[in-house]
């Protein structure tokens, strides 16, 4: 497996900005419990990433199908599977409570014409702060400098 694609997810979300993945960088844990506390995020849990190690990952994508379903197709992500975008990605998509999902279809057209590791840096690009600070899914502001981030926070996008 090649390590550099860690951060990406076979469904399209880019696990660099999950919540889950900052909750093990400084100051991230507090980020998961506002987030929790806001009612974005339903459990506690941090991760390591889609392809990281399974004992370090969040259980539920651990178990996740999506997963399952492209390392049996030997896709490197769903975009890249000839059923794309089949029922179970649009389901993954469409559940409302979990509001982050609602570009992975987006993410995967995107990562259909684009070199994976090209895309891994445009989403570090786009998930960092003009200051320089790394920020999560669900942060309003920046903890840095306070600027108002694009997020799925409620308001900013
Ligand atoms: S919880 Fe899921 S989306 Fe978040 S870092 Fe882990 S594998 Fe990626
Ligand atoms: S069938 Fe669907 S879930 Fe499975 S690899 Fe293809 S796009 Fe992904
Ligand atoms: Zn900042």
């Amino acid at each position: 497996m090649d390590n550099q694609l860690e951060l990406l997810g076979y469904c399209g979300l880019y696990c660099g900005a999950c919540t889950r993945y900052n909750a093990l960088l400084p100051g991230g844990m507090q980020v998961l419990e506002d987030a929790i506390t806001k009612g974005y995020i339903r459990r506690e849990g941090n991760c390591t990433g889609c392809r990281g190690k399974s004992e370090s990952m969040y259980y539920h994508c651990y178990i996740c199908e999506i997963k399952k379903c492209a390392i049996s197709q030997e896709t490197e992500h769903c975009g890249l599977c000839a059923s794309f975008p089949c029922e179970r990605i649009i389901e993954f998509q469409n559940q409302g409570y979990s509001i982050h999902h609602k570009e992975v279809i987006e993410n995967l057209n995107e990562l259909k014409d684009k070199d994976s590791k090209k895309w891994l840096e445009d989403q570090q690009k786009k998930w960092t702060c003009t200051c320089g600070k790394h920020f999560s899914w669900y942060e309003d502001s920046c903890s840095n400098c306070g600027n108002k981030l694009e997020t799925y926070a409620k308001g900013n996008i």
